[in-house]
């Protein structure tokens, strides 16, 4: 650790160990984090809410915790959570203008958790207006900037989460991803971002967009923090049923312990005997040059620490696009029904009778992306056409779940980049929506079929971060922190910081 390397530098591992050691405390840390976002914050814009009172007075709750004995986990690191997670008595807007001014009466489990382990809420974080989008500029509030050049996008949906955590305004955020939205900022500003498996950490209290795919997850500066935030919030919830009872993996024990270091014992790489998936169609045209070098070193690396390589196929990814924008406005069109004028958020004060309740709070709450998905869905699912389209659209995202967890029995895990290229210029793709969906062509399989998947930095790009994602096998998240780790060791890519 450098000498002159300030408290909201620290990685979680890093500012526990300073804690425990009694040698800063929460409070300390908070308030390091917060002079950060006030110092840089006007041009990234990546907090939308922060709640400085109520920082300081829970980072004072967690130095007395501490101070009666208790140690480690999360207690009194300071984060940000995503605007689309609820939390109580703090502003929750999804981005969106229907939800302006919307106070959550109740913590999602994720936060209740956080809570619980003593983990500082510092703010909430810009996002896509109800994460529908890849680049953070779908915001009713203004688009979040890349802390590497702030001309560019920052990635989405969770977009303000990943400068934020980039930017060194917190020592780990919350985001969702339910086509990639972890991942794809995670790459765009050279941190980590996970996304768990489908039902391994609770959806309730999430603003929720496509229930089939949506999953919190976290965005840190290591894999080794992503294991220790996914510790606190994973596990089963009674409120959502796709959790399953089964204890939670011991992450830290099981990187301590991993089976794949056998390798060393005896003389061969760290990771000997692992075997990695690479498919064929990730690999084609599309892809910036850029990206393509910087994964075949990163693939160099892999056999440095002494994994095999595998070519695999994956023949039904090409679908997984078309699929994706079939299913998620289906499932976006019934969610945002809810939001009516009536019973959440804006509420037109001019409607003359019932009708107009409905159309104009809608009209003017909504932006162009949520209108837009909102047809596409009600079209999908119409009499008529729901055979056509979102029936279909399920039997292919079958075959793509089947064909990944298979080709996840022959290998431990599949190495992509995570999206084509670097991040972009705010307003590239205002015009052309469809160009922005195709972005998303490399994270959406793992979504679709429900896998975890990590996106890690792997290099750069005319000085853009560019980022490498694990798919592994579901529930598996530990084989991912194992890699990422053993990776992380081996590069220092994680290490290197935007000058802001
Ligand atoms: N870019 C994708 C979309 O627009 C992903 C969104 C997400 O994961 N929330 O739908």
């Amino acid at each position: 650790m450098g000498i002159d390397m300030k408290l909201n530098e620290l990685t979680i591992k890093q500012a526990i160990e300073k804690l425990d050691a009694g040698e800063i405390t929460a409070v300390d840390l908070a308030r390091a984090c917060l002079d950060r976002i006030k110092e840089v914050d006007d041009k990234i814009k990546a907090c939308l809410t922060v709640c400085e009172k109520e920082a300081i007075e829970e980072a004072k709750k967690a130095d007395e915790r501490r101070a009666k004995g208790e140690k480690g986990g999360l207690l009194g690191i300071p984060y940000i959570a995503k605007d689309i997670i609820m939390t109580k008595g703090v502003r929750t807007t999804a981005a969106s203008k229907i939800l302006e001014n919307y106070i959550a009466p109740y913590d999602a489990t994720i936060i209740k958790k956080l809570r619980e382990a003593g983990a500082v809420l510092l703010g909430k974080a810009n996002l896509d207006e109800f994460a529908h989008g890849g680049s953070t500029e779908n915001s009713a509030f203004g688009p979040t900037h890349n802390p590497w050049d702030q001309e560019l996008v920052p990635g989405g949906s969770s977009g303000g989460s990943g400068a934020a955590v980039a930017a060194e305004m917190c020592i780990f955020s919350l985001g969702t991803d339910t086509g990639g939205s972890v991942r794809c900022p995670a790459s765009f500003c050279g941190v980590v971002g996970l996304k768990p498996t489908y039902g391994r950490s609770s959806r309730f209290g999430l603003i929720s967009m496509t229930s089939s795919t949506d999953v919190p997850g976290a965005i840190t500066k290591t894999a080794e923090d992503a294991a220790l935030v996914l510790q606190a919030i994973a596990g089963h919830d009674k409120y959502d049923a796709s959790t399953p009872e089964e204890a939670v993996p011991d992450y830290g024990e099981e990187l301590k312990n991993s089976p794949l270091l056998r390798g060393v014992a005896e003389g061969r790489g760290v990771l000997a005997g692992l075997k990695i998936g690479l498919p064929i169609e990730y690999y084609g045209e599309g892809l910036s040059p850029a990206v393509r070098a910087a994964l075949e070193e990163a693939k160099k690396k892999f056999i440095e620490l002494g994994t095999e390589l595998k070519d695999i196929s994956l023949p039904h990814s090409k679908y997984a696009v078309p699929v994706y924008y079939i299913i998620t406005p289906s499932e976006i069109s019934s969610n945002l029904a809810r939001f009516d004028g009536i019973k959440y958020g804006f509420s037109e004060p001019e409607a003359q009778n019932l009708l107009e309740v409905y159309s104009k709070s809608r009209g003017k709450g909504f932006g162009r992306e949520a209108k837009r998905r909102i047809m596409l869905g009600t079209y999908a699912l119409s009499a008529g056409y729901r055979d056509a389209y979102y029936l279909q659209a399920q039997k292919v995202r079958t075959k793509i779940k089947d064909e990944m967890d298979a080709a996840l029995r022959e290998v431990d895990v599949i190495l992509t980049p995570t999206q084509p290229t670097v991040a972009y210029k705010i307003g590239s793709f205002t015009s052309d929506p469809l160009q922005m969906y195709l972005e998303d062509i490399f994270v959406i399989p793992a979504s679709l079929a429900g896998l975890p998947a990590m996106s890690l930095p792997c290099g750069f790009d005319a000085g853009l971060p560019i980022g490498l994602q694990l798919i592994g096998a579901r529930f598996d998240e530990s084989k991912l922190f194992q890699v990422g780790c053993q990776y992380q060791k081996a590069t220092d890519w994680h290490l290197k910081k935007p000058s802001l």
